[in-house]
């Protein structure tokens, strides 16, 4: 039964920022208005999300941990119209608690206590009261401690901690409304206003300098199908790597060459050599076109038409920096 359960729980739970990025997405469809991240060791020893967003009750705990529970389905009908919210396969917390110790503690706005669950390596325990503000609170300790082969492709507790300051850096950038944080071994690494605007959620995150730089983007190709908006930096304004490129399709933080090819691309010869620019970028097209299941970790997608989505970002930046001169 363990190594059903541990094989099952490879899908989603790989590394540290994998779980971050599941329980951020669980915060931001409870509506949260604000998501604290804290990790300790890269994440490796601790990762804590906390939310103020609509809670679980009590009794709807054990059902949270379960595998294959979702409360974000009505039926099939969703996943062929598109998915409405960041989660939908319910597997998220139950692989967590499959291969670490898992606590979920919360409380929903009407209850005057909450109530807490620890799935420790697969054993549930029992629901018990908790107090704890409004909201839900996941802590995950001892990622990995009894698979030791798993916990084996960890690299260390800096690359580990990049990875998930990536993670929760995109979603504070693609959620300029949620005030977001970032916390590593005790100390603050960022933390969004959650204002609602997009450059001060890149102030926060990559400071004045990329902030005022920033260069605003908005376009839409000639069949009105596709649409390419956010911001992009100053063509001095880089770094010595890509993973500064932040791009999003309806909404949704994928990682995706070619579209970040074409951001480079339409900076032409203005690059220094091996540098890259800055860029959080949505694309918008017609949820047909666009096929976002193709990895159960949800960060990769295929386009339809992937030519004209391609070449509707170059075009965006392209017109974006002529419009400054660039
Ligand atoms: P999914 O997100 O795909 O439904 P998860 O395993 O990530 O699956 O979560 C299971 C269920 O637990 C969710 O459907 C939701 O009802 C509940 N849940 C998880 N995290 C939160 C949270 N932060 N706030 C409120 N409910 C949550
Ligand atoms: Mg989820």
């Amino acid at each position: 039964d363990r190594t059903v359960r541990e094989i099952a729980a490879g899908e989603v739970v790989e590394r540290p920022a994998s779980v971050v990025k599941e329980l951020v997405e669980n915060a931001l469809d409870a509506g949260a208005s604000r998501v604290a991240v804290a990790v300790e060791n890269g994440g490796i020893d601790g990762i804590r999300v906390r939310d103020d967003g609509a809670g679980i009750p009590p009794d709807e705990i054990p059902m949270a941990v379960a595998k294959h529970a979702t409360s974000k389905l009505d039926g099939m009908d969703d996943l062929d119209s598109g998915v409405a919210t960041l989660g939908f396969r319910g597997e998220a917390l139950h692989s967590v608690g499959a291969v670490a110790e898992l606590t979920v503690r919360s409380r929903t706005p009407d209850a005057d206590t909450g109530a807490e669950l620890v799935v420790d390596h697969g054993d549930e325990g029992d629901v018990q009261p908790a107090g704890c503000p409004v909201g839900t609170t996941v802590e995950v300790r001892d990622l990995f401690g009894r698979t030791p082969a798993r916990r084996k492709f960890l690299k260390t507790p800096a690359t580990e901690f990049d990875r998930v300051s990536g993670v929760v850096s995109a979603y504070a950038l693609a959620n300029p409304g949620v005030a977001v944080s970032l916390e590593h071994d005790g100390r603050e690494v960022f933390a969004s206003p959650g204002d609602g605007n997009r450059r001060s959620a890149v102030l926060a995150v990559y400071g004045r300098e990329v902030a005022e730089s920033m260069i605003d983007v908005d376009h839409e190709s000639d069949s009105g199908e596709v649409r390419v908006s956010g911001l992009v930096s100053h063509p001095e304004t880089t770094r010595a790597g890509r993973e500064y490129l932040t791009t999003y399709v309806n909404d949704r933080w994928v990682r995706d060459g070619d579209l970040r090819g074409a951001v480079v691309d339409a900076y032409g010869g203005q690059l220094a050599t091996d540098r890259y620019p800055f860029a959080v970028l949505f694309v918008d097209v017609p949820a047909r076109a666009v096929d976002v299941n193709v990895h159960p970790r949800k960060t990769e997608v295929r386009f339809d038409d992937d030519a004209d989505v391609i070449e509707t970002a170059r075009e965006a930046v392209r017109a974006a920096l002529l419009e400054h001169g660039l």
